[in-house]
C-alpha cells in the first residue's frame, strides 16, 4: 500500500476525528500496549464472515497471536473459525518462497474447506520482501474459480483502526456490488407492509448479541442485506450496495464503507448505538425516518412502547439491587457514552468514565448524559485504573478484558465490557442480560473471601491449638 493511500485512509472525511484535533487516534508511547497493529485490526473487521476462508500470510506468530480473539457468533457456517496461515520461516524467506507458499495455501483451503471466497492478509514479513498478494490472488481466483480478496494491511502501516478502515477499503474494492439481492421470498410477504433493504456496519454480533435485535428487524419489514461483519456471509457483502439505509454501529471502524456507499451509490447512513434502551428505540426511529416510510414509522413507535413496556417491567426487581451501586467505566469510543445510558436506566451511578479513544463528539455526548462535571479519565494504567477507583468509591470495575488482571489481583468486582466478552448486551433483551450480569458480579460472596484476612493470620481463638507447622504458610 501506499503511502498516499495510507494518508487517505487516516484522513476519513466521515470521521468525527477530523474536525478538531484528532485526539481520538491513539498515539503509541514507548513501552506501553496501545492495542492492535494494521493486520490485527483488518483481521478482526473481517474475521465473523463465517463462510470465508481467512488466510494470513506471514510468519506464524501474526497467526498465532490473534486468532478468533473477537467473540463474533455464527449462525450457521464455521469455517471462519480455522486459523489458516502459511507460517512463512526465515528458509521461506530467504529463497524467495512466499508467494508459492500463499498460492498453495489458497489451493489447500479450497480443496478442503470449498469456502464461498479466501480472503488474503498481509503482514509485516511479506510487505518488506514485496510479495505480490493482488497478483496471487489474481492467478488463484482465475485457477480455482473461486473469489480471492488480498486485503493488504500490514502491521507496521500502522493501527487497529486503520487497519479497519483497510478492511472496508478491501471489501469496497474487490466485492461490495458484485452481485444483486436475491428477491424478497414470497412467504416473508406481509399484507400492507413495504420490505425495506437495509446494512449494519460495525456490528460484530459479539457472543450472539445481534440475536435479541434481528426477530425485531424482521417484524418491522427491515431485511438486513448485509451485517459488516457479524454473522455475515460473502455474498451478502456482496449485495450491500442495493440497501436503502446503513447504520453505522460502532463509530469508528468501517465508517469509509458507509460513506462511500453513500457517495457512489446513493445508500444514507446513520450512526447509532444498540446498548441501553434509549439508544436501541433511537437506532430504530433513525432507520424509519432515514427511509421515509411514515406506515414503518408508526409501527416502530408501537414496537418502542411494546419492548420498552416489557424491558422495563422485566429490570424492575433488579432495580433495587443495583441502584446506587458507583461504576467505573473504562472503555473507549462509542461505548463511553452508550454504556452510561444503559447502566443510568438501571439505577446506577457512573462515577467516571473513560474518554481514551472517545473523539470530541463522544466526550460532548458524555457531558450531555453525565453533567458537566464528569470525571474523564485519560490515563488507562493499572495503578491510575485502580487510584480512579479508590477515589471515586467505585463498587464495580466495567472495562475491556485487559484490565481483568488489575482487578482480580485488586479483588476488585469486574465486568468485561469489551470484545472478548462471553455475554450480549445489545438491544432490550441484552440489557437484562447486563443487569444479570452486574448483579452476579457485585453480589459474588468471593469478594468477601478474598477480601477476609487469610485463616493463618488470624490468631487461633483461646483454647485452641496453632495450625501444625506443616499447615502453616508464609
Ligand atoms: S506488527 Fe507485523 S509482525 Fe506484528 S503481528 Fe502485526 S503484522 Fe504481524
Amino acid at each position: 500500500m501506499k503511502t498516499a493511500e495510507i494518508a487517505q485512509l487516516l484522513n476519513e472525511p466521515a470521521c468525527a476525528h477530523n474536525r478538531n484535533e484528532k485526539s481520538g487516534c491513539a498515539r503509541t508511547k514507548p513501552g506501553a500496549t496501545a492495542g492492535g497493529c494494521s493486520f490485527d485490526g483488518a483481521q478482526i473487521a473481517l474475521l465473523p464472515i463465517a463462510d470465508v476462508a481467512h488466510i494470513v500470510h506471514g510468519p506464524i506468530a501474526c497467526a498465532g497471536a490473534s486468532w478468533d480473539n473477537r467473540g463474533a457468533r455464527s449462525s450457521g457456517p464455521t469455517l471462519y473459525r480455522i486459523g489458516m496461515t502459511t507460517d512463512l520461516t526465515e528458509q521461506d524467506v530467504i529463497m524467495g518462497r512466499g508467494e508459492k507458499r500463499l498460492f498453495l495455501a489458497i489451493k489447500q483451503a479450497i480443496d478442503d474447506y470449498a469456502p464461498k471466497a479466501v480472503f488474503l492478509y498481509s503482514t509485516c514479513v511479506p510487505a518488506l520482501i514485496g510479495d505480490d498478494l493482488e497478483a496471487v490472488a489474481r492467478a488463484a481466483s482465475a485457477r480455482w474459480g473461486v473469489p480471492v480478496v488480498p486485503v493488504d494491511c500490514a502491521g507496521f502501516y500502522g493501527t487497529k483502526n486503520l487497519g479497519n478502515r483497510i478492511a472496508g477499503e478491501a471489501m469496497f474494492k474487490y466485492v461490495i456490488g458484485t452481485r444483486e439481492p436475491a428477491p424478497i421470498a414470497a412467504s416473508t410477504q406481509r399484507p400492507g407492509i413495504r420490505v425495506h433493504d437495509v446494512n449494519l456496519i460495525g456490528e460484530y454480533n459479539i457472543a450472539g448479541e445481534f440475536w435479541y435485535l434481528a426477530p425485531l428487524f424482521d417484524e418491522l419489514g427491515l431485511r438486513i442485506l448485509c451485517t459488516l461483519s457479524g454473522d455475515a456471509r460473502f455474498h451478502e457483502v456482496q449485495t450491500m450496495h442495493r440497501a436503502r439505509a446503513s447504520m453505522v454501529v460502532c463509530a469508528k471502524a468501517l465508517l469509509n464503507v458507509a460513506r462511500k456507499l453513500e457517495s457512489n451509490f446513493g445508500v444514507p447512513f446513520f450512526e447509532g448505538s444498540f446498548y441501553g434502551i434509549t439508544d436501541t428505540s433511537q437506532a430504530f426511529r433513525d432507520f424509519a425516518r432515514l427511509l421515509g416510510d411514515d406506515d414503518l414509522a408508526a409501527r416502530t413507535e408501537a414496537m418502542i412502547a411494546r419492548e420498552e413496556g416489557a424491558v422495563r417491567a422485566a429490570l424492575e426487581p433488579w432495580r433495587a439491587r443495583l441502584a446506587g451501586k458507583r461504576v467505573l467505566l473504562y472503555t473507549g469510543g462509542v461505548k463511553s457514552w452508550s454504556v452510561v445510558s444503559a447502566l443510568q436506566d438501571l439505577g446506577m451511578t457512573v462515577v467516571a468514565t473513560g474518554t481514551n479513544k472517545s473523539t470530541e463528539e463522544d466526550k460532548a455526548r458524555i457531558r450531555e448524559i453525565m453533567g458537566e462535571a464528569t470525571k474523564m479519565i485519560t490515563d488507562g494504567s493499572p495503578k491510575a485504573l485502580l487510584q480512579a477507583y479508590q477515589d471515586y468509591q467505585a463498587d464495580i470495575l466495567i472495562a475491556g478484558g485487559r484490565n481483568l488482571y488489575t482487578a482480580l489481583k485488586a479483588r476488585i468486582p469486574f465486568l468485561d465490557i469489551n470484545q472478548e466478552r462471553e455475554f450480549g448486551y445489545a438491544g432490550y433483551g441484552g440489557m437484562l442480560e447486563l443487569v444479570r450480569q452486574l448483579a452476579l458480579t457485585l453480589e459474588s460472596p468471593v469478594w468477601k473471601k478474598v477480601r477476609a484476612p487469610a485463616p493463618w493470620h488470624v490468631a487461633p481463638a483461646a483454647g485452641k491449638a496453632p495450625a501444625p507447622a506443616g499447615e502453616t504458610h508464609a
